[in-house]
Order: structure tokens, then sequence, then C-alpha cells
């Protein structure tokens, strides 16, 4: 604590200002910081406090001595400041001056200033009240009046810092939601947009389906799609018409399946995948045609692709009948190659795995 005369210093050590900022929420456990440039009547005033029941009290001598100490380091003290008895007659800066500089101080915005006047400055206090202090005394102080004003000032305090609790509360809680939100919506099987199964849902059935085509010695074929030139079309007709478009791929393809076993899967942004548990690659050249027919069928119009007047989409297809061990992703990386030989000849156009078409044995 400060005593008179002496410049601001932190309340105490770190352990007390734990304590000390606990023992705030009682209103006699406060911090007051009187500023006033005569030790007599800082000794009064403060004296009259410690009387009243205030056992935290801090002393500046000027505006500089506050600002100085305020200033010059992060002073866990300052912030702990809940009341300041503000001289309105000080040497050097005066106090509607230093009042008004407080409270554009982050800790001192909500730290209530009363006014200690002469009654003949009293005409002083409507500047000073312009420039945030909420009170007055006179000088010398009564000590009922000292006490009721201090009480009610540090009862608005605790008011703000109640309130101030509450917002942090609740700026806490909605981040909290914020995260549970993205990890259910990653943990969920459905992909917001298109109502497809999302990529975490398409794993979970790959493993589960690759290792069934593995025990039953099954076929199984991986399709990929992307739409052509989409960046494109985004950029000339929106990100809300885009995602409308992706909206009615996805349905167009979806209409170019027809087993239940099947699963179409919105694997990336304009990407999507579908797995065909027991289907061969005849099957599956099937499919993806009907699949590229259906978006052909939409119609979009497409003003920036050099592939077609509409909107198209490349396929790239792999099969295979796997045997133990053989890994999935050997499968969809296949499946990927033949995406991008479609792509490199000219886009709205399936390509087979070339692993399909090689000769047996080679
Ligand atoms: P390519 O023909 O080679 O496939 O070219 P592209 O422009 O389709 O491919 P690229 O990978 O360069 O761009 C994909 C674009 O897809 C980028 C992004 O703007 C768009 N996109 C991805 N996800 C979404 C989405 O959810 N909504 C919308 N509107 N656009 C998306
Ligand atoms: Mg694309
Ligand atoms: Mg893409």
């Amino acid at each position: 604590m400060i005593r008179a005369g002496s410049r601001l210093r932190p309340v105490s050590d770190g352990g007390r200002l734990r304590i000390a900022a606990r023992e705030r929420e009682k209103v006699s456990a406060m911090n007051i910081l009187i500023v006033d440039d005569s030790l007599v009547s800082r000794s009064i005033l403060a004296e009259m406090l410690r009387d009243a029941g205030y056992a935290n009290i801090m002393q500046a001598g000027s505006m500089e001595e506050l600002f100085t100490m305020v200033c010059a380091e992060d002073d866990p003290s300052c912030s702990l400041v809940d009341l300041v008895l503000l001289d309105i007659h000080l040497p050097g800066k005066d106090g509607i001056e230093g009042c008004r500089e407080l409270k554009q101080l982050e800790q001192f915005r909500d730290v209530p200033v009363i006014m200690v006047s002469g009654l003949e400055q009293l005409e002083n206090l409507e500047p000073a009240f312009a420039a945030g202090a909420i009170d007055y005394l006179t000088k010398p102080p009564n000590r009922v009046e000292l006490k009721v004003r201090v009480s009610s000032a540090l009862k608005l305090k605790g008011e703000m810092d109640r309130r101030k609790a509450r917002e942090r509360e609740l700026l806490e809680m909605t981040a909290r939601l914020e995260e549970a939100n993205r990890t259910l919506q990653r943990l969920s099987s459905r992909d917001g947009l298109t109502g497809l199964a999302n990529r975490h849902a398409g794993n979970d059935f790959l493993s589960r389906e690759w290792l069934r085509a593995i025990r039953e010695w099954q076929e199984f074929s991986v399709i990929m799609v992307d739409i052509d030139f989409f960046k494109p079309y985004n950029d000339s007709h929106g990100h809300l018409e885009g995602d409308e478009c992706l909206k009615k791929v996805a349905g167009a393809l979806q209409a170019g399946m027809h087993r239940p076993a099947d699963l179409l899967v919105r694997y990336g942004g304009e990407e999507f995948m579908a797995l065909l548990p027991g289907t061969g690659i005849e099957g599956a050249l099937i499919v993806a045609i009907a699949m590229k027919e259906q978006v052909a069928a939409l119609e979009l119009p497409h003003g920036s692709s050099s592939a077609s007047s509409t909107v198209t989409v490349s396929i790239g297809i792999a099969s295979s009948r796997p045997v133990e061990n053989m890994p999935v992703e050997r499968l969809i990386a296949e499946a990927d190659r033949a995406l991008y030989r479609a792509k490199e000849e000219g886009r709205n156009r399936i390509c087979v795995s070339e692993e399909e078409e090689a000769p047996p044995g080679s």
C-alpha cells in the first residue's frame, strides 16, 4: 500500500494481489486512490476512509506522479484501482485535465472519479463532470458525506465489474459453442451444402466396404468427379450461384447412381467421389456416363469454360478386385490419375485408369 507522500506502487506482491482481486467482491476491500498535493488533506481523507472500514488506500501527490506509474509499466496495482478521489487544484496538470486523461486509459475507463474541491472552486465542477467525474466532495470533507458518496461510487464500480465479468463469460461461452459446432460438423456424416455424405463418412464407408471386398473377393470401383472450370464459374457468376451449381451437380450425379449399396461423397470443394462396392469397371463406366449425361442435362450456362457453353464434369474411374493387404489408397490414387488425364485431354470427358486398360500380366 502506498503511504502518504510516497510514489504509487503496487498494492502488494503477486500473491497478495491475487487475494486482493478476490477480496474486491467485498466493497470494503476495494482499492481507493487519493490524488492530492497536500499531505495533510491526503492524510485526513485516508484516515476517515480507514475509519469507515476501507483498508486499501493508495496515494499520489500529483497527476504526473500517477501517470508516471500508470504509463511507465503494466502495473497491476493500477488495474486494481476501484475509485479515485481527485483534488481539483493540483500543481502542474490540474484535476480536470488529469481526469480527462485518466478516462482515456483502458484500465481507468470504468473507474469512478470523485472530484475533491474547495467551496470557492465549485464553479469549476461543470468541466470536471464533462471530463468524466461522477461526483464531488467539498473540503474539508464531512465524514458522513464522504462515507455515503464513496460507498455509492464503489457499488456502481462493483456493478460494472460484474457486468464486464458476465460479458467476458458470454464471450467465452460463445467461443466454446462455436468450437463445439465445428467439431460436430466434422463428426457429422453429412456435407452441409449438398446433403451428400462428407469426406469423413466417405472414409468410414471406404474402409468398411474395402475390407468386405477383400473378404468376399468382390470387385470395387471408385469414380472421381471434378467440375470443370469451376473457379472461373464462381468468379463470373458469384459464390452464391456457385453454391447453387454445386447442389444441382450433386443432385445430377446422385441421379446417375441407382444401387442402394453405392455412396456418393462430397470429397472436396467441387470434387465428388462415387464408391461402388461389388461393381467392376464396365458397371462403373455405365454409372460415370449416366452421371456425365445428368450434369449435361442440367444445361447450366457457363460463360468461361473452354470445354462447353454449359457446366460439365471430368471423370476418372478405377476398379479392382482387392487382395489381402492391398491398401485402398492405391485405388483412390489410380482414380485420381485417371481424372487428371481427363482434365489434360480437354475436360468434359471420362478416363479409365491405365492399370485397367493394361493387358493382364503386364
Ligand atoms: P479445373 O477445370 O481444372 O477443375 O479448374 P477449376 O477452376 O474447377 O479448379 P480449381 O481447383 O482451380 O478451383 C476450384 C474452385 O472451386 C475454387 C473455389 O472457388 C471453388 N469452390 C470450392 N468449394 C466451393 C464451395 O463450397 N462453394 C463455391 N461456390 N465454390 C467452391
Ligand atoms: Mg474443377
Ligand atoms: Mg478440383
